[in-house]
């Protein structure tokens, strides 16, 4: 079994908090994987159009039988790994009918909930994000053939051509700029009243995740930041993103928007962090903490602007 890291501020997000053994050496051995959905105690997270399945009393984990019941075809289920009780599946169902003790969940809504585990509920991101990439990618992107999920679910297979296609993770850049007890925060026309957060964009290809952090915040803010550090990251399973925390140390401090993406965006004290965190300030709040932003500002608002990479020397 493998032995799982201490905790860490990733491990803190919603959706982070993953703890299976995905024991991906074995992925590729058919007889190992078969032996695992045979296993009494394998159990499945259901995903329904991009919704949790949930029976009653907040169980997500599910009985093979009921997973059949409901429609999951076992063979093609994507194994996730093992937990302390045995392994685990996802598989993709139709909806419930209506009157079923079943209840569809979306998963935004029910990590600020706190009805399930975080280390469940990164269960449940993994599997809502591989039963999508399945959902997704039934055709090869080389020769449009159909494709066949392999042993393990982890890859689609082209009998036409022979291209194996795995499943990607997208990242995306979100990150706190700071200039010793000031930092940069937006706000979005689409969040709720007085809320403001860490500005954020995709990556690009072809680009560092220091570029990015740098691109997006001069796009959104116009302000110059120079050296990055990376604090904390969170899976995104919307449908298939890495959110990347990083702080940025800011050497230009006037705001002046490049693009139209955020509504607002204001250098806001130190001070003011904590009470915006625990929504006790009076003009403004920040991110719950789901929310890999609200991680970010919680040690910026604890310990101040953190310290930073030296300068690297680049050997000639
Ligand atoms: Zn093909």
């Amino acid at each position: 079994m493998m032995q799982f890291p201490p905790m860490d501020y990733s491990a803190a997000t919603g959706f982070g908090g993953n703890t299976l053994d995905r024991m991906s050496e074995r992925r590729e051995d058919a007889p190992f994987i078969a032996s695992m959905r045979e296993s009494a105690a394998a159990r499945v997270i259901l995903i329904a159009d991009d919704l949790l399945v949930m029976g009653t009393g907040a169980v997500v984990l599910h009985s093979r039988a009921v997973g059949e019941a409901l429609g999951a075809l076992w063979h093609e289920a994507t194994f996730l790994g093992v937990d302390k009780v045995g392994p685990v599946f996802a598989a993709a169902v139709p909806a419930p009918a209506e009157g079923a003790p079943y209840t569809l969940e979306n998963l935004r809504a029910l990590a600020i909930q706190d009805v399930v585990p975080l280390d469940v509920l990164g269960a449940v991101a993994q599997a809502r994000s591989l039963v999508g990439w399945h959902a997704r990618h039934g055709f090869c992107a080389n020769c449009g053939a159909p494709t066949h999920p392999g042993p393990a679910g982890m890859r689609r297979d082209c009998e036409a051509c022979g291209a194996t296609h795995f499943p990607r993770t997208d990242p995306v850049v979100i990150m706190l700029a700071v200039d010793g007890d000031r930092c940069l925060l937006g706000r979005q026309r689409r969040f709720v009243e007085r809320s403001y957060s860490c500005l954020a964009g995709f990556m690009e290809p072809g680009e560092t995740i220091e570029a990015a952090v740098r691109r997006e915040i001069w796009e959104e803010a116009g302000v110059v930041t120079r050296r990055v550090a990376y604090h904390a990251s969170q899976p995104w399973p919307f449908p298939s993103s890495l959110m990347i925390g990083c702080f940025a140390e800011a050497v230009s401090l006037d705001i002046e928007p490049r693009d139209a993406e955020l509504e607002d965006v204001r250098w806001f004290d130190r001070a003011d962090i904590g009470p915006m965190l625990d929504r006790t300030h009076p003009q403004f709040i920040a991110p719950p903490a789901v929310a890999i932003a609200h991680h970010l500002l919680r040690a910026y608002a604890r310990y101040g602007a953190p310290a930073m990479p030296a300068d690297a020397e680049i050997p000639a």
